[in-house]
């Protein structure tokens, strides 16, 4: 059995804090300190934060122009849909500063002779990773959102998903990977909130989300209602999002 933490608080204000099992970093809503958990003891992490330059009326604003374009959306979309709730929310990221260098030998194709390639490709990335596990972003009693990846896992993820990364960009050198080893130097680790505005919308007695990068202002996620017309009408405004250039 995990040792459970009956009370915890603030290593900075001494405030009272809450965490949701799983959540290992939090961040204070009496000082906006933010703390790393391990057992009972509590540590101040070096943490940023992006500013939200997407106030609510330029959120509404996205929202409606992401209404009326785009495929697959029903025509009266704008027009019969009411924004129910709109909330900013900060969700924590781990970035991490990384070189990637991925030693390859493989074989093109391509061209009609096998022609052996070999080569490094280097890469310098930052890497964003969310730092929650769960889809559930609601907030209890702070609008910055608790991280429940600490981050030793992230730093794994990261790795991983690098990796993964290189070995696509490697497609475009050779048709048949023979070898691949990627040497990822992590450079720099950052642990920060970024802003994003959850907002969720009503289209005919039922409920969609849309999640805005607040800082960017793009549509990160959006859910579209299925097309209510039947197979015609949903063809036909299929047909014409496609054809529209
Ligand atoms: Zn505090």
């Amino acid at each position: 059995m995990p040792e459970l933490v009956e009370s915890i608080n603030c290593p900075k204000c001494g405030g009272p804090l809450t965490l949701a099992p799983g959540e290992v970093i939090v961040t204070c809503p009496y000082c906006g300190t933010v703390s790393r958990f391990q057992g009972d003891k509590a540590f101040v992490l070096r943490h940023s934060m992006l500013s939200a330059r997407v106030d609510r009326d330029g959120a509404v604003r996205t929202i409606q122009g992401w209404m009326e374009g785009g495929v697959m959306k029903p025509d009266d979309l704008r027009k019969a849909s009411r924004i129910a709730a709109m909330e900013c929310i900060y969700l924590p990221f781990y970035v991490f500063e990384v070189d990637a260098t991925t030693t390859y030998t493989g074989v093109l194709s391509r061209t009609g002779t096998n022609e052996r390639r070999s080569g490094d490709l280097r890469r310098d990335y930052f890497w964003k990773i969310l730092g929650r596990r769960s889809g559930d972003f609601m907030v209890r009693d702070s609008r910055f959102l608790n991280a429940e990846v600490d981050e030793d896992e992230a730093d794994r993820i990261a790795r991983e998903q690098v990796d993964d990364h290189q070995r696509q960009l490697l497609k475009d050198l050779v048709d048949t990977i023979e070898d691949a080893r990627t040497a990822i130097d992590v450079k720099d680790v950052e642990f920060l909130h970024a802003p994003i505005w959850f907002s969720t919308y009503e289209y005919r007695g039922q409920t969609f989300q849309i999640l805005i990068d607040a800082a960017s202002g793009e549509v990160i996620r959006g859910d579209i209602p299925p097309p209510s017309g039947g197979f015609g009408e949903f063809m036909k405004g299929a047909a014409k999002d496609l054809f529209r250039r």
